[in-house]
């Protein structure tokens, strides 16, 4: 899961972004509000955090644009825990949630989780698909009901791939999704998360779209 984070606090913005790291997210930080807004436009998020008070362009505008784009990607606000108008204008403006400063970065990945569950139209926290049962908050994968070890980032791509199911995703996507900008990318990273992904779930668990990306089935419930 990638996210763009935007807050201009030096300290706060690095905590942040190494505790989201550290969770499993592939995080891109920018300092204010113009940056953000061109980000959007251009690049694929899978979750914002938004800091309102922002240098350059307000959080509140660069929310109200990306909705006017038709953007439909779930953004937590990050506000002062005083300005009750600015949550409400940021409820307002498009905001799906809000957290008021200072806050504690396991609630922040929880409400992270339950947004993104939302955003899949999945109430049940895990994710299950045929053999295969993901659990987001405790970053485990069982497979014909044992244990699998994956890598964060294949757990990231696991992830994305089943939220997804039956939809084809370009290679361009999937690898936006994995990795942070600056973050080195071997061409073929992709290529090797997808292979041990089939060592672990099986090999043709993953289908190669040629010329496009790669898809997973739906699960057989869903067909
Ligand atoms: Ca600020």
């Amino acid at each position: 899961m990638r996210i763009l984070l935007v807050e201009d606090d030096e300290l706060l913005g690095d905590g942040l972004r190494t505790g989201l790291i550290q969770y499993g997210y592939a995080v891109d930080w920018l300092k204010d509000g113009q940056s953000a807004d061109q980000a959007l436009k251009t690049e694929t998020f899978d979750l914002v955090v938004l800091d309102l008070g922002l240098p350059k362009l307000s959080g509140i505008t660069v929310l109200q644009n990306l909705r006017a784009r038709g953007q439909t990607m779930p953004v937590l606000i990050l506000t002062a825990r005083e300005s009750v108008e600015d949550r409400v204008k940021g409820l307002d403006s498009g905001a799906d949630d809000y957290l008021t400063k200072p806050f504690d970065l396991d609630e922040l990945c929880a409400r992270l989780r339950a947004l993104q569950r939302r955003f899949s139209s999945r109430a049940e926290p895990l994710l299950v698909h045929d053999n295969i049962c993901m659990d987001p908050a405790s970053h485990t994968v069982t497979f014909n009901n044992e244990t699998i070890s994956v890598s964060r980032r294949e757990f990231a791509l696991l992830q994305k791939l089943l939220e997804n199911s039956g939809r084809v995703l370009s290679r361009e996507h999937l690898t936006q999704s994995l990795y942070g900008w600056g973050e080195d990318v071997d061409s073929n990273a992709l290529e090797v998360h997808i292979h041990n992904l089939r060592k672990k779930f099986g090999q043709n668990f993953i289908r190669t779209i040629r010329g496009i990306g790669y898809m997973i089935d739906k699960s057989k419930e869903e067909k």
